[in-house]
């Protein structure tokens, strides 16, 4: 996409402007515990935010390194979560707030078990988790973790390792009472040392942002598509950063800025909104509970200027996702129909449903939807959704649409959900349940048709079979050789109607066969007889359009009749089909004059239909 897109965007002028604020703020100290942190420059300071879709907004010293420290206790967690599964995670590390200091001794009496793994005792319990595989050190596992975090390798400050080495005796403490306890079955020593590296990753703000947005997108890095963390697992680790991942100051934290966070001594803070974006802060002078001053405000004046809050309420009803309803007395599918069909149609059509769905498909939106349907079940018989402009379902909406699916299904009534081959569990789940009658045979289950016009297709042929039955003549299906039925004729004589018969050529084409393309040379029109075409054109992406579909008493390939050009569309034979073909040259003036007030008029109610149809999708 055009640099320039971004650079203007108001995101990146706004961040731009509380970068520029907050510069002006200079309370707080640099860490100096481990005494290499004291060599940050206080002044730094870096904001990046990445989306989930990729878009990576930046200011300041979003490049400047620093290292990781506490941070890395979530990304660490998520590691040991794949690599032992919850139970034994569960097992050595609680997920209980402690209240307490990050470096706090917090294990639970008796079992020695830390409260969580976002304080120190927690996190080196985690790191001791993490497994080496065959030749790969648990170090390289955890880089290598890293980098698919931040889409790049990562390395580890030796500088700082070895200043907080050489004096971090609380954290050796720690995981020597951890080892008394059995929470460690590794060497403290070793464990410690891994932890030590662990915190001394060097990382920017707009790593820590990225990888923020993997968090928010589920576990993917948005930008090189890599699964940073296995999806199951990732509300997981951002419940733990919610509950504790700011220290001592995790409840007002989420109180007043409301995402999960996590922050470290070197300056950082990572904090990432489910689903929208991650957010990474670096400015070294950190409060007295260990917390960036500036990384603090920054996010607290974000998240209320944007009303990011997690907990912020967004509706979620079928009004939202809801993109229109209608029934098929008045809007019919693509197929042509003879008058006495669409007469059938006018009179039954209301007991054709459509329902239009459009975006995501949550719990809400779909409780919603499922609720809507079932209120006005008594009034149809068919119920067609278009899924078409989904763009995803969650686990709820699938197990209330099948739900759905099956409740229509005891009830007798056919339901259908159309244009759905992008929503993969949602079909999943559809098959495994084999919801309604399904196989050859019996009636179409509910994914067996692509399209919503399809679908009702398939439902007017029932309705138009049923009035058959109960007294209407005009079979489909059934062969009309009579070319009086035809509109074009309507008028003439039988003897002007033998003579256009004798001037054409009677022609059967075999099921499948192409009759003709889209710009082929028009020099013929075609009355069906027997059989079925569909006129198509290819979309453009290569996906077969149709335009309609066509029987016998119809015509085609008359509209070039007019202006004799070349052919708009293809025309298949859909079923093997007999035509009579009549080459325009061969008809005579007065019998084509005939010919072209009849297509006029037809044209004429055409427009009439299309303007109420378009009224209608207005
Ligand atoms: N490595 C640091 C320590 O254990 C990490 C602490 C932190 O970032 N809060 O003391």
């Amino acid at each position: 996409m055009d640099k320039r897109a971004f650079q203007f965007s108001p995101v990146q002028r706004y961040l731009d402007r509380i970068h520029e604020e907050l510069l002006d703020r200079n309370d707080g100290a640099v860490a100096d515990y481990i005494p290499e942190l004291t060599r940050a420059d206080p002044s730094w300071l870096g904001i990046a935010m990445v989306t989930v879709d990729g878009h990576v907004y930046q200011v300041g010293d979003s490049r400047q390194s620093f290292t990781i420290q506490s941070i890395s206790k979530a990304i660490t967690y998520g590691l040991a979560l794949e690599d032992r599964g919850l139970d034994q995670v569960l097992s050595k590390v609680g997920v209980e707030p402690s209240g307490e200091a990050f470096n706090s001794i917090s294990l639970e009496p008796g079992t020695g078990r830390p409260m969580n793994p976002m304080i120190n005792a927690g996190a080196i319990a985690t790191t001791g988790l993490i497994e080496g595989k065959p030749d790969t050190m648990p170090m390289q596992r955890i880089l290598e973790t890293f980098g698919r975090y931040t889409g790049r390798p990562m390395e580890i400050d030796e500088t700082v390792y070895r200043s907080e080495s050489d004096t971090g005796h609380r954290n050796r403490a720690i995981a020597h009472l951890l080892y008394g306890h059995g929470i460690l079955d590794r060497a403290p020593e070793e464990v410690v040392d891994l932890y030590f590296r662990q915190c001394s990753i060097l990382v920017t703000a707009r790593d820590l942002a990225m990888m923020g947005a993997c968090l928010a997108n589920n576990g993917v890095n948005p930008v090189t598509g890599v699964v940073a963390l296995q999806s199951r697992y990732v509300e997981k680790v951002l419940s733990v950063m919610s509950t504790c991942g700011m220290y001592d100051f995790s409840g007002g934290w989420i109180y007043n800025v409301g995402m999960p966070a996590k922050s470290g001594v070197g300056g950082g803070i990572m904090a990432v909104l489910p689903g929208q974006f991650g957010l990474g802060v670096f400015s070294p002078r950190l409060d007295a509970k260990g917390n960036s001053v500036r990384g603090i405000e920054a996010c607290k004046r974000l998240s209320k200027d944007f009303s990011l809050h997690l907990f912020h309420v967004a509706r979620s009803t079928s009004a939202t996702v809801m993109r229109q309803v209608y029934d098929c007395s008045k809007r019919t599918s693509r197929r042509r129909r003879s008058a006495a069909e669409l007469a059938v149609l006018a009179a039954q059509g209301h007991r054709i449903r459509v329902y239009e769905l459009q975006g995501e498909l949550l719990f809400g939106s779909a409780e919603s939807v499922g609720v809507e349907i079932l209120s006005e079940l008594s009034v149809s018989d068919y119920l067609v959704i278009d899924l078409k402009r989904v763009i995803g379902t969650d686990r709820a909406s699938i197990l209330v649409l099948s739900e759905l699916a099956s409740r229509i299904a005891t009830e007798g009534k056919h339901l259908f959900f159309t244009d759905c081959k992008n929503l993969y569990r949602f079909r999943k789940h559809l098959l495994g349940e084999s919801v309604g009658p399904q196989g050859p045979g019996q009636e179409p289950g509910p994914l067996h048709f692509e399209d919503a016009d399809h679908a009702v297709e398939w439902c007017e042929n029932q309705l138009i079979a049923e009035a058959e039955t109960t007294g209407s003549e005009n079979a489909i299906g059934a062969s009309v050789q009579d070319l009086g039925a035809q509109y074009l004729c309507s008028g003439m004589t039988r003897a002007e109607l033998e003579e256009l018969r004798a001037s054409g050529e009677e022609r059967t084409f075999p099921a499948g066969s192409r009759i003709f393309r889209a710009g082929d040379a028009a020099e013929s029109m075609f009355f069906i007889f027997g059989g079925e075409v569909e006129v198509w054109i290819d979309s453009g992406s290569g996906h077969h359009l149709r335009l309609s579909t066509l029987g016998p008493g119809m015509v085609f390939g008359e509209v070039a009749f007019m202006n004799q050009k070349r052919r708009t569309a293809n025309v298949s034979a859909a079923t093997e089909t007999q035509c009579l073909e009549l080459r325009f040259e061969s008809i005579r003036e007065a019998l084509r004059i005939k010919m072209l007030m009849n297509m006029a008029s037809h044209f004429a109610s055409k427009i009439e239909r299309d303007t109420l149809l378009i009224q209608q999708l207005g």
